[in-house]
């Protein structure tokens, strides 16, 4: 697989209490962010990697206007070998665009849009701390939609205090009328450090039971599942369509972007607080938008740290993120990978994760099951 790059936008109109990404709300800055941006673009660190993904994440990628974007897909086409057909994403949060800025991403060179819905519902929405009702939501998915993007991702939130199974189905029905491509399903946590755990900390928010958060988890898979979108990862779903071969298929419509994530390819962070990836080392950028313009000012790069993985840690993370995706762990590569047996060296777990129904095995697959999903941390914490 190529490489994917990943572009940090550290803005936000308004931080949302449960949000522990990094980003301010001050954006005076962006002038100067942007400027150090190209800088740090142009230290090309991918070498001769050849790139099929770029994804402008945040923070609120929106807050940028479309010459702004267009700026940033000209300088990273200048500074990396990104293929003409990439797959070029934004995250939109809707209430921070209009339907001429939607359509002028588009001309930039933006191809698909990840839209922030969140949920629909107005007392979630209000709990969540976010800018829009569920109105703008869905706005901005129609407008998305008008400017002609074909590849449309929406992200909704479940798990949140007093939702209910109706009130979850709700936002599900509505998400799926607009018929996206991509769904991401997240279930709400409470992150050390952000308003929401204080709150709950405190004693002034009362989660939703883990029962109820398992039940609206089942709901989503068997809701999805009969209106045609595949579960490929623990909260993400694409779309069956019907390809040029006549097949059904819905691998057209997964995040190209994310699953790079999961599945150990090179990736390149860029921006405040991202991460990079580049076999065996992973490093990251200073979590500061004013340390960060002032390194790359300087003519440094804005490194806040790196780690060598050992092998163990290695292979402890393909398990995590290999039981992440439905496909599983895939045995035959694991064991070249790291020259093990796996199939010995965990007989024992795994025996007794099938006895409980929690993970299936084949001869080339290890994955969870629907049930084992509920429990992934603590079922890959068995493996260490
Ligand atoms: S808009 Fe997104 S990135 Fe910004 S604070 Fe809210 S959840 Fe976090």
């Amino acid at each position: 697989m190529d490489a994917g790059l990943y572009i940090h936008i550290p803005f936000c109109l308004k931080k949302c209490p449960y949000c522990d990404f990094y980003s301010i709300t001050d954006t005076s800055l962006q002038p100067a962010f942007m400027d150090a941006l190209a800088s740090e673009m142009r230290m090309n660190r991918g070498g001769t990697l050849q790139f099929d993904t770029l994804y402008m994440g945040g923070g609120t990628p929106s807050v940028l206007d479309a010459k702004a974007v267009g700026r940033i897909i000209k300088t990273a086409r200048q500074s990396y070998e990104i293929l003409s057909d990439a797959e070029i994403t934004l995250e939109v949060n809707p209430g921070t665009v209009t339907p001429e800025q939607l359509s002028m991403y588009r001309c930039s060179g933006v191809n698909r849009i990840n839209i922030g819905v969140q949920s629909f519902n107005p007392d979630h929405l209000s709990c969540l701390g976010r800018i829009h009702s569920g109105r703008d939501a869905g706005l901005a998915v129609n407008w998305a939609q008008k400017a002609g993007f074909k590849n449309i991702g929406l992200d909704l939130i479940y798990g949140i205090p007093n939702q209910t199974k109706k009130s979850w189905l709700m936002d599900l029905q509505l998400a799926v009328e607009f018929e996206p491509q991509h769904l991401s399903c997240y279930v709400l946590s409470f992150e050390p450090g952000t308003p929401l755990y204080r709150d709950r900390q405190e004693g002034r928010l009362k989660p939703l039971a883990e029962p109820k958060v398992c039940e609206l988890f089942e709901t989503t898979l068997e809701f999805l599942r009969d209106y045609g979108y595949v579960q490929y990862e623990i909260s993400n779903f694409a779309r069956e369509t019907i390809d040029k071969s006549g097949f059904k298929n819905s691998e057209v419509n997964r995040s190209k972007h994310n699953v790079k994530y999961w599945k150990f390819v090179p990736y390149i962070g860029l921006g405040p607080s991202a991460h990079s990836f580049l076999e065996p080392k992973r490093y990251w950028n200073c979590t500061d938008v004013k340390k960060y313009i002032q390194y790359l000012e300087a003519g440094k790069l804005p490194l806040a740290g790196e780690e060598r993985l050992s092998v163990e840690q290695f292979m402890m993370e393909a398990i995590y993120l290999g039981l992440r995706q439905t496909n599983g762990i895939l045995i035959d590569v694991f064991d070249k990978k790291f020259g093990v047996n796996f199939k010995k060296m965990f007989e024992e777990v795994i025996g007794d994760f099938e006895e409980k129904e929690l993970m299936e095995f084949s001869q080339n697959r290890c994955a969870l099951t629907s049930k084992g999903m509920l429990y992934l941390d603590s079922i890959a914490a068995m493996f260490i």
